[in-house]
Formats: C-alpha cells, sequence, structure tokens
C-alpha cells in the first residue's frame, strides 16, 4: 500500500529477490505535475549508490547533480548564497540530487498501481503500509510535529550549492538546484502554514524567480520513529513508521533502508522492529534538541552528539567546529530568524 520511494523500491526488491512471493501494489492518484507527492528530491549520494546496488540498478540514471557542499543560511540570502557571508556555515558533503519520479516509474517496472479503495484487504497475508505521513492501514498517530510544506519548482539562476536558510523557531527553508536552470524552493516550519507560505513568499521575492512551473503542498512527519511497526499482518516502512530526520526532514534514504531491512528480515517481525529502531533512534533525540532549541534551552552533550548521525544520514560531513558553527548559527536564528528576510 502505496508506492512513494519506500514502496517501489519493496516492490523491486521483492520481485528480483523473492520471486516466490505474489505481490499486487496500490496507490491512490497524485495531482501534482511530477506525478508523486511533494519532495526535493536531495539524498547521500554514497548511500543511494549503495541502496541502488542492493536492487542492481544503476544510480547514474537518475542522478541530476552532485554537490561537493551544502550551505546552511541565516539571512541576506542573494548575498549569502553567491559569495561569502558571515551567516552562513559551509558544510563539506555528499549530495545528490535524484530524478526521483523516474527513480520511482523504474522502480515499478511497468506494473500500475491499483486503486486501494478496491483492494480486498482479507485475501492478503501480509499488508505493507508504505503510505508515508498518512499511515493509512497501521493506527493513526497524531502529532503537532506533523507539519505543513510549500515548495515550487521554478525557473531561476540555482544556488551553486543546496542551500537551507534557518527559520525562526525550527524548519528551513531550501533551493535545492535541478540541473543548471531550475530549483526546487520550499519551506517547512513549526509556526504554521501561514507562516511557512510567508517566508517562502520572501524568499522567492529575494532570488529572482524567472518562472514558477509548478507547487505542491503537502505533509511531513518530524516526529520520529512510532512503535510499534508491525501489527497484526501490517507491517509498516518509511514515513509511515516515522522514519524522517526531525532537523533535515530527510526521508528517502530512510524509506529505502527500511525496505531493505523489511526484506532482509521476512519472516522475523522482531529482528526488523529492532534494527529499525537501533538504527533510527536517533531521531527521538534529535525531537528533544529541536524542542529545547524553540524553548530557548541548550541541547545536552549527548543529544548534540546525535547531530553527528543526522548530518551522516543527510551526506553532509561535520565534526565538533561544524557543530559549534551550527549552534552558533542557530542561536542567530532564534533571535531574529527568519524576520531577517524581510528587512
Ligand atoms: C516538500 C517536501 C520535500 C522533501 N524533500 C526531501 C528531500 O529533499 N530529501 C529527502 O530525503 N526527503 C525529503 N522529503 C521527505 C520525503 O519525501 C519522504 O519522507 C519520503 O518520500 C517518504 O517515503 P515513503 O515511501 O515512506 O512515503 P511517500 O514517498 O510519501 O509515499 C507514500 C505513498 O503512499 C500513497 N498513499 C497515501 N495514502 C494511501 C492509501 N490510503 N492507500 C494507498 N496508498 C496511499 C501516496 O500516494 C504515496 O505515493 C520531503 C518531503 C516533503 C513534503
Amino acid at each position: 500500500m502505496g508506492c512513494g520511494v519506500g514502496g517501489s523500491y519493496l516492490y523491486s526488491l521483492l520481485t528480483r529477490k523473492k520471486p516466490e512471493v505474489e505481490v499486487s501494489i496500490f496507490d491512490i492518484p497524485h495531482h501534482t505535475r511530477c506525478g508523486i507527492k511533494g519532495c526535493a528530491w536531495a539524498v547521500s549520494s554514497s548511500q543511494f549508490m549503495d541502496l541502488c546496488q542492493e536492487a542492481h540498478i544503476n544510480p547514474h540514471k537518475y542522478i541530476l547533480g552532485v554537490y561537493d557542499h551544502v550551505l546552511l543560511d541565516q539571512s541576506n540570502l542573494r548575498v549569502a548564497y553567491r559569495y561569502a557571508s558571515a551567516d552562513k556555515v559551509k558544510l563539506k558533503a555528499k549530495v545528490a540530487m535524484i530524478d526521483k519520479p523516474l527513480f520511482i516509474e523504474d522502480m515499478l517496472d511497468e506494473a500500475h498501481p491499483l486503486n486501494p479503495s478496491e483492494a480486498n484487504l482479507t485475501t492478503f497475508d501480509r499488508i505493507i503500509d508504505a503510505t508515508g505521513f498518512k499511515r493509512a492501514y497501521l493506527s493513526p498517530y497524531p502529532s503537532p510535529l506533523i507539519v505543513g510544506t510549500i515548495q515550487i519548482r521554478a525557473v531561476i539562476e540555482p544556488p551553486s550549492f543546496p542551500t537551507a536558510i534557518m527559520n525562526k523557531g525550527g524548519g528551513y527553508t531550501w533551493i535545492f538546484p535541478i540541473g543548471k536552470s531550475e530549483a526546487h524552493v520550499g519551506s517547512v516550519s513549526l509556526q504554521g502554514i501561514e507562516f511557512t507560505r510567508r517566508v517562502l513568499d520572501e524568499v522567492t521575492k529575494k532570488i529572482n524567480v524567472e518562472r514558477i512551473i509548478c507547487s505542491c503542498e503537502e505533509q511531513i512527519r518530524g516526529h520520529g520513529p512510532v512503535v510499534p511497526f508491525i501489527e497484526g499482518k501490517v507491517w509498516g516502512l518509511g514515513e509511515a513508521i516515522g522514519l524522517v530526520d526531525p532537523i533535515s526532514g530527510v526521508g528517502i534514504l530512510p524509506a529505502m533502508t527500511s525496505a531493505k531491512l523489511l526484506l532482509e528480515n521476512w519472516d522475523n517481525p522482531r529482528k526488523y522492529e529492532s534494527h529499525i529502531w537501533a538504527k533510527y533512534s536517533y531521531m527521538t533525540k534529535e525531537v528533544n534538541i529541536l524542542s529545547k532549541f524553540c524553548e530557548g534551552r541548550l541541547p545536552g552533550y549527548q543529544e548534540l552528539l546525535s547531530l553527528w548521525s543526522t548530518f551522516r544520514n543527510t551526506g553532509i560531513s561535520i565534526g565538533p567546529r561544524e557543530i559549534i558553527n551550527i549552534l552558533a548559527l542557530a542561536s542567530r536564528v532564534r533571535k531574529g530568524g527568519a524576520e531577517g528576510f524581510f528587512h
């Protein structure tokens, strides 16, 4: 159930590695121009390549660009994203932008998802809940940390590096290049969708957007893993079980990785759960960092260490100096933050 990146990757692995399993795939229609749910398509290039190798796929077919740095930014955007600025932190990275719609299409290998309303769930031995933030088949997990995002795809002179501008009170606005003349420009914030819309409007004005190709609004889970991952015959993966980095919003590779772990532990639900928990429990610490920060408190030493996992999963290399720089930047954001855009 759900042919996003996690569900379609699992489908591809199953058809190659467990041909004896009879699989039916279901999804609901998308109304976006790209044909998938809204996403900015950024991944750690090395982890993406490893996961492609697992499914015998050529990753280069999907990579639109690879970047050796990302930029964390506070304000004065037009200056900061092209040149040096005191308000930015430049981090070493191995980040790729992928053609995610094409990747999903290829994973499904001409199989067409069926309409879930026509599924007779009693006839299946197993149901995989890969329905993303909707978590449609596992028991509901409402949370104030399921937040709205807004994104546009724009014709623009893109920044040299993927750029993230920290929003006041948590969340960020991103400008992620797509090739040489386009970018995804989007925003997520804990301050509500109207604030997010306002920040995005201001940013798009400042970066000289030539033309907006399309736009989408989508929700994203920012609360970390939700247990149990399995209820009866329903097994969850990806964002349906909360596998999105609460700070970075990165969820593509966690969805694919959980699909791989699900396949590896196909007959052992407890092992699947423990592998997921071992790999992604750090996300819970991130939520604590975020909430402390929003309350104006400093995170503890252990929590700061967990930032290392966040950035590694995002394809960004950081050491103690970078953590200090990020915190310094973040504390300026806490004081002035997104307001920097408006003056
Ligand atoms: C604006 C935005 C930008 C993002 N940018 C990035 C990024 O740059 N890098 C990154 O790593 N992550 C990013 N993310 C997060 C990432 O997109 C998700 O975490 C990731 O796609 C989750 O994969 P998934 O397979 O678990 O779920 P999804 O990709 O959300 O797929 C879920 C699928 O389930 C289907 N579905 C929903 N309800 C039902 C139902 N009832 N029955 C059947 N099917 C159903 C949906 O139509 C969808 O196809 C972004 C998210 C947003 C919203």
